[in-house]
């Protein structure tokens, strides 16, 4: 402790107890107002996570002012059977800390575009007038075209609105459809566990038009395929999201 720290810490105005085991000091405690704030809540609801996950875990969530404060794990799982301990508590550390992703100022709340690729199909729109034409210019501009791929992983995003990108996805589908045929659209739309409309939405507009429908499985890219090794006489075995073992 430096010089100027033990007199600060020594002359502080405390009161001792008669046995010298409590210490009472006048210190302002206000800070303390904000750390009681943190933790309190209007109400507990029920919830779980949906982040890319079969959001299968039951948690409590308190909520103060309609926004979350904090939330933990459920503890009221029934009893599977006697004699198997129960399920609970269930929960990772990406569900804990979904409040916080909630309100990040980082979350993603807008559609973002690769910028050199959206400047180039402005560029070619305003010049062509056609969405699809603008889109097949892109394409086909070598140039642009290496420039925009070299870019990925680099950032360069920027903002945009959701009219324009559908526009956008619309043109280069439909240009894909015409250049290579329908089957060569692949997509997925979120896990079926997560959000049932949200899925079959994208589903059924990979299936109209012909496209080809990965799994979800395909999109995280976490789990092996589902095909045995030639010559193989077990089935494989695959590690769920939730953490359970499947065979097949
Ligand atoms: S696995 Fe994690 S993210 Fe998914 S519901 Fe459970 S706690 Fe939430």
């Amino acid at each position: 402790m430096s010089l100027l720290n033990k007199l600060i810490y020594f002359s502080r105005n405390v009161t001792k107890s008669a046995d010298k085991h409590i210490v009472t000091t006048e210190e302002n405690r206000d800070w303390e107002h904000f750390y009681r704030n943190r933790w309190q809540y209007d109400k507990v609801v029920r919830s779980t996570h949906g982040v890319n996950c079969t959001g299968s875990c039951s948690w409590k969530i308190y909520v103060k002012s309609g926004l979350v404060t904090w939330e933990i794990q459920q503890t009221d799982y029934p009893e599977t059977r006697p004699g198997l301990p129960n399920h609970e508590p269930r929960g990772c550390p990406r569900g804990a800390s979904y409040s916080w992703y909630l309100y990040s100022a980082n979350r993603v709340k807008y559609p973002m575009v690769r910028a050199t690729l959206v400047k180039a199909y402005r560029n070619a729109k305003a010049r062509l007038g056609d969405p699809v034409k603008a889109w097949e210019s892109v394409m086909n501009d070598a140039e642009i075209s290496k420039k925009y791929k070299a870019e990925r992983g680099l950032g360069g995003m920027v903002r945009a609105d959701w009219d324009e990108m559908n526009e956008i996805i619309a043109a280069a589908n439909i240009y894909t459809i015409k250049k290579y045929g329908p089957d060569r659209l692949v997509g997925f739309t979120p896990i079926p566990a997560m959000s049932m409309v949200s899925y079959a939405s994208g589903s059924r507009y990979l299936s109209l038009l012909g496209g080809t429908i990965l799994s979800f499985y395909d999109l995280y890219c976490d789990l092996p395929h589902r095909h045995r090794k030639p010559g193989a006489n077990k089935p494989m075995s695959l590690k769920a999201p939730t953490g359970t073992i499947r065979r097949f």
